[in-house]
């Protein structure tokens, strides 16, 4: 099986051309294999989001090369990028970005929605299943503004894995919840992974959640290091 994302010497620089151009990232090397769970540490303003938002092809990068499952996306036009990222990727962030006038299974069809234009049966089976998984199943017609921080995410969680992805990015998914909240939602996506072999990388500022990651990797000065959970 192909690596799910290879990242060879990957920089980003921000406001290229002008006086104030900084380059944020100077050079990632990463490897995840499929299955993989990964925390992804470093201090605020280290550059962590923007290696996700570049990961999940929200972004490009200014040099360097990022394949997932083995496809070369570098040269790939804006379209077939869009296309790339709603097949493989699944997004979870900190605020969760839930439509809140929309009930849970609504949300969690957003992503299939938008990939077929139209909505079917399958789509609704599918959101009641996810919504299950995530022990949601009797709140899929509440609305998300109804519903608490924790199970938002929940939410959000069964959301990410609607179109089935190879990856899912999550950006401090837990920053925003209590710490109970915080381990069940952590755990979940540590379950969701072992079941499906779904890949995840995980921003997290949480050392104790972090050392329950296959490993730690941690972005210190816009360059990647093994991070801390590796010592010893
Ligand atoms: P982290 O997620 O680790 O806190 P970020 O990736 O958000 O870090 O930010 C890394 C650096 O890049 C920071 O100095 C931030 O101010 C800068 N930055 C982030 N986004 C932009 C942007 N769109 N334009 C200019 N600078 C940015
Ligand atoms: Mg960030």
């Amino acid at each position: 099986m192909a690596d799910v994302l290879v990242l060879d010497q990957i920089r980003k620089s921000y406001n290229v051309g002008t006086p104030v151009e900084t380059e944020v990232l100077h050079g990632i090397d990463l490897t995840m294999r499929p299955g993989e769970f990964v925390a992804l540490m470093g201090p605020s303003g280290s550059g962590k989001s923007t290696l996700l938002n570049i990961v999940g092809l929200l972004d490009r990068p200014t040099s360097g090369r990022l394949l997932i499952n083995g496809e070369d996306t570098t040269d790939l036009p804006d379209k077939a990028l869009t296309k790339l990222r709603g097949h493989t990727i699944g997004f979870v962030f900190q605020y969760h970005y839930l439509i809140s006038a929309f009930t849970a299974a609504e949300n969690v069809m957003m992503p299939m929605l938008v990939d077929r234009g139209h909505p079917d049966r399958e789509m609704e089976r599918r959101a009641a299943e996810l919504l299950d998984r995530v022990g949601l199943g009797r709140w899929r017609d509440n609305r998300a503004t109804n519903m608490s921080g924790g199970q938002q995410q929940r939410v959000a969680i069964a959301r990410a894995l609607a179109m089935d992805p190879a990856l899912v990015l999550a950006d401090e998914p837990t920053g925003n919840l209590d710490t109970a909240s915080a381990d069940a939602v952590f755990e979940l996506m540590r379950q969701i992974n072992r079941e499906r072999m779904t890949t995840f990388l995980v921003v997290t500022h949480n050392l104790d959640l972090a050392r329950r990651c296959d490993r730690i990797v941690e972005v210190v000065d816009g360059r990647l290091t093994p991070g801390p959970g590796l010592a010893g």
